[in-house]
């Protein structure tokens, strides 16, 4: 597994890469945007962790670029800020997770090995799954317990988002601007109105439950233990 580390600070840059490379990754370092930028458009990398403060070209724009060439390794980006901003710009750039600088080490070990698991074939497999819920992406049928189940556009999207994040705690702010394409604070009574609808689809009948609501913090996709 080779792994490509853009960083412009050289003590973090070093450390990443050495307990990287000690968890058995093969590592390339990149120090400044431009040469992040020509590495992450020429080498083939299982996947790609990403400051976004960079001195040249910043993380966004090497973002931007990779997916704009339909580069699709998955992306782990560094940000000093915690913003909800930032999460949501990132995430709708294409990025896959994202860490808040300062992070321990085993954190970011962590999202690497869960980013890699679902990395594995991504291409092919256009069928997103949990417990007997299946979403196909192409005929964009949803199927539960065999039985198929029709959604809107609406719900179609907020299901896959909430599949693709699965396990993530998902702000109504960012399911806003993924779903609706909109930013909305303060009118999120559409976002609750859309998910009892699809729970009424996907949940109400069937166990285990898999639309989650964590008061005050969003909605989460997940096969939990009751
Ligand atoms: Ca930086």
């Amino acid at each position: 597994m080779k792994l490509l580390i853009v960083e412009d600070e050289s003590k973090i840059g070093d450390y990443l890469r050495q307990g990287l490379i000690e968890a058995g990754f093969v590592v390339d370092l990149a120090r400044n945007g431009l040469d992040g930028h020509h590495l992450a458009m020429t080498e083939d990398y299982n996947l790609l962790i990403l400051d976004i403060m960079l001195p040249d070209i910043d993380g966004w724009q090497i973002l931007k670029s990779i997916r704009e060439a339909g580069r699709n390794v998955p992306v782990l980006f560094l940000t000093a800020r915690d913003t909800v901003d930032d999460r949501v710009k990132g995430l709708e750039l294409g990025a896959d997770d994202y860490l808040v600088k300062p992070f321990a080490f085993s954190e970011l070990l962590a999202r690497v090995r869960t980013l890699l698991r679902r990395g594995v074939a991504p291409t092919n497999n256009t069928t997103l799954t949990v417990a007997d819920l299946e979403l196909d992406l192409m005929s964009r049928r949803v199927v539960r317990a065999g039985q198929r189940i029709q959604l809107t556009a609406k719900e179609f999207a907020l299901l896959e988002l909430l599949l693709r994040h699965r396990g993530e705690v998902l702000p109504r702010s960012l399911i806003a601007s993924q779903v609706w394409d909109m930013n909305f604070d303060s009118d999120t009574n559409v976002i609750d109105v859309a998910i009892r609808r699809l729970r009424a689809k996907v949940d109400d009948d069937f166990e285990p439950k898999l639309i989650h609501t964590l008061r005050g913090m969003g909605y989460m996709l997940d096969q939990q233990e009751e």
